[in-house]
């Protein structure tokens, strides 16, 4: 409720100018059958033509004005919704951005996506609603009740007391369905799991046959959002017949009563013809009421979701912190665990000058991604420290850090756009720039060939190969001159002769950088300054390629494997 709140005050002029003319258009829409009324026993009985053309010509009147003014009304209210969405979207999806890493494995990224799409759009659903029927229907009910007491007192008090038990019935069925929709959202963000899954997946789904198991798995969760959904509106689909039952007995009760008193010369016919009217009117309005609160079960379960995003705490504020540490990069007995369980990195230590290299050799699941996020500051140290340049880490922003360092992630993409733009992804390089990253990158060559930087990436970068690809990256990540490198296994798609000729021009032109090469290879590291050996977050070796020959059992093990040499001990 508080975010809703939040997002319409800025419109609520508008809002009230809406629902000033909403408000006109509806008493118009009332006074109608009055009018009738008043004919039917007044004028009529007259026998005089031309006062009933004057009452009907007013009544024409009264229904355009009804008809215009909710149109005005409508678009009134469409606006404010979309502006308020609008807006919604706007902060969620800046919210998102400064989530940390931690944050979002938390919240899950289906779930995130959910809520920036279907939990924004019910809310806009329910505030263009608001607006539209929710002034109309109680000023219809409300308005109804009133008119029909000064019509004939003792017919309105049937329905006067018809009016709390339907009140019970609603808020006895809202408060049900509100949890029912907010499980609904949850099993949403399955599905939209399963199918962000399913499609970056495809080809390995394919190419593994799995495409029958997974279909299989999407049926059954597809099936629980249906079952969540049935349930959900089962329980609220009481409501309307419910009602509709209530009100239709209250009619046979008014023309019951309404013949009677007819008989009994208490009251006229054309009075009963509008009590009629009227209860048909306040029957609607109170079933719209019903649906009204069905969509703010969902909407506020919608509201909460988007909220509790909204609510989340910015994590990884600069600390104060003792300066110290030595050299460009240096980890000092670091510890870190995702789960504060089992660590994932164990008392790792390593001290790199300016413009060194360290290799990171390890088998998959030893924590060499995770050192890199930990560098880039993506999650804090659960021990120890990190400083880069003498400074600790938790001491400067995000930003501060990561604008001085080129990566290249493991799952990094490419997006829809030209060649050029993806290299220089926002900042402000020269086309030169840009030429020279791709020259060290080693992807000059075949940009030239796709029709140089204006060249079109596609979708997925579905026109170019893995290697191409892991090129430009590379490219990316050189393109700023950074003070820090980071590739993280992105030569594995390179074949020997072009891996090689990367490394022979980081050392030429990156000489002032301070490098970390995460790879597979013992090729793609043996000539870095350091090497550091991880298996199972733990430091097996650190020392140059000679050294670990020498003293590391597990680098010598990986480098017999990969060369087929064997190696005196
Ligand atoms: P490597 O890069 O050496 O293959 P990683 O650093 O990616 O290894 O992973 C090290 C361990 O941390 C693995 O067991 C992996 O499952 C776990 N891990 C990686 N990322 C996350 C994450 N976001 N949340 C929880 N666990 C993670």
């Amino acid at each position: 409720m508080k975010l809703i709140i939040k997002y319409i005050k800025p419109h609520l002029l508008q809002m009230a100018f809406g629902m000033l003319i909403k408000f006109i258009g509806t008493i118009m829409d009332l006074l109608l059958p009055y009018i009738l009324a008043h004919i039917i026993d007044r004028v009529i009985p007259l026998g005089n033509m031309t006062p009933v053309l004057w009452w009907g010509v007013l009544m024409l009147l009264c229904a355009a004005v009804a008809w215009i003014g909710n149109i005005v009304a409508n678009r009134s209210a469409s606006m404010v919704a979309r502006k308020a969405i609008f807006r919604v979207r706007h902060d969620l999806f800046q919210k998102i951005f400064t989530l940390s890493n931690h944050q979002v494995d938390v919240s899950t990224v289906p779930s995130l996506i959910s809520r920036m799409t279907t939990d924004t759009y019910n809310l806009h659903r329910m505030i263009g609603m608001m607006q539209r029927i929710g002034i109309r229907a109680p000023i219809l009910v409300v308005g109804g009740v009133i008119i029909t007491l000064t019509l004939d007192p003792v017919l309105a008090g049937i329905l006067i007391a018809m009016l709390p038990i339907m009140a019970v019935i609603v808020t006895f069925i809202s408060r049900k369905g509100v949890p029912l929709f907010a499980q609904l959202q949850e099993r949403n963000d399955d599905l939209i799991r399963t199918v962000r899954e399913n499609v970056s997946g495809v080809r390995v789904i394919k190419a593994l046959s799995k495409t029958e198991d997974e279909k299989k798995r999407f049926f059954n969760v597809n099936r629980s959002v249906y079952k969540a959904e049935s349930k959900a509106n089962r329980t609220m689909a009481i409501n309307s017949p419910l009602m509709n039952m209530i009100l239709n007995l209250g009619l046979v009760l008014v023309v019951l009563a309404g013949a009677w008193r007819v008989n009994a010369g208490a009251t006229g016919v054309g009075t009963i013809t509008a009590f009629l009217s009227y209860f048909t009117i306040i029957l609607n309005a109170m079933l719209t009421i019903t649906r009204i609160l069905t969509m703010f079960s969902r909407s506020l379960a919608s509201a909460r979701r988007i909220q509790e995003i909204m609510d989340l705490p910015e994590e990884l504020q600069p600390m104060e912190c003792e300066a110290g540490g030595d050299g460009a990069i240096s980890f000092e007995n670091v510890t870190f665990s995702y789960h504060k369980r089992q660590p994932n990195l164990q008392n790792i230590s390593f001290t790199l000058q300016k413009g060194e290299s360290l290799g990171i050799l390890g088998p998959t699941g030893a924590g060499k991604s995770t050192l890199a996020a930990l560098l880039m500051r993506f999650y804090d140290t659960d021990e120890g420290r990190i400083t880069l340049n003498g400074r600790d880490l938790r001491s400067m922003t995000p930003a501060e850090i990561r604008s001085s360092f080129g990566v290249v992630f493991q799952n990094d993409q490419l997006f829809r756009d030209t060649i050029g733009e993806n290299v220089r992804i926002g900042r402000e390089l020269t086309e030169e720039q840009l030429q020279t990253a791709l020259e060290h990158a080693q992807a000059a060559e075949f940009v030239a060939e796709k029709g140089g930087l204006s060249a079109p990436v596609e979708p997925k970068a579905s026109n170019l190969s893995g290697g191409q690809k892991q090129r430009l990256l590379i490219a990316r990540a050189l393109a700023g001159n950074p003070d820090f490198l980071i590739l993280d296994d992105s030569s594995s798609a390179l074949d020997f002769k072009t891996d090689a000729a990367l490394r022979k021009t980081l050392r030429e032109h990156y000489a002032d950088t301070t490098s970390i090469l995460i790879a597979q290879r013992v090729s793609s590291v043996r000539h870095c300054d350091q090497i550091l050996v991880l298996e199972d977050g733990k430091a097996m070796g650190l020392g140059t390629h000679e050294e670990l020959m020498e003293n590391c059992p597990l680098y010598r093990e990986i480098y017999t494997l990969q060369t087929g040499e064997e190696v005196a001990v």
